[in-house]
């Protein structure tokens, strides 16, 4: 990234051009829009998937505290160790949100929550959220657990 970009407006958003959207993925990708297809990782209009004003709402307000807590992570200041917690605390609203959303759009398009985490802890060993067994289909991440819609 040139440093000049993160003054400037996000432009350059990759859309998903598959045929078809089977799984979406829920990530936080520096863009203003996280809903993403899961097979090509480009981001999906919520209008071509019918959001409907509920869910456009509240995924916009997640993303919005989802962002913040990030930005805090990546300032390395005086609130990176606050927001490094709350991205990783089960209980914290950033993450009971997002696997609800999650299982929420599963309801019609399955839908994964890709959970945060410091590439310098080293990768996850079991679901963040219920520390069951996470596959390993790891198209994204090291594999994903069923149960709770998330990509680990
Ligand atoms: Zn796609
Ligand atoms: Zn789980």
């Amino acid at each position: 990234m040139n440093l000049y970009d993160r003054l400037r407006p996000d432009t350059d958003i990759e859309y998903c051009d598959c045929s078809q959207i089977t799984r979406i993925l829920l990530v936080y990708t520096l863009s203003v829009n996280p809903i993403h297809c899961y097979e090509c990782k480009g981001a999906i209009d919520p209008e071509r998937i019918s959001l409907s004003n509920k869910r456009t709402e509240k995924i916009a307000s997640w993303h919005r505290v989802f962002s913040s807590l990030y930005d805090l992570w990546m300032d390395s200041g005086e609130y990176e160790n606050f927001a490094k917690k709350s991205l990783l605390n089960k209980e914290g609203e950033v993450n009971t949100e997002a696997v609800k959303i999650a299982k929420d759009l599963s309801t019609e398009i399955p839908t994964y929550y890709w959970w945060w985490h410091d590439f310098d802890d080293g990768d996850f060993t079991e679901c963040p959220n219920c520390n069951g067994v996470i596959d390993q289909d790891n198209k994204h991440g090291v594999g994903k657990c069923e149960k709770c819609c998330i990509v680990a």
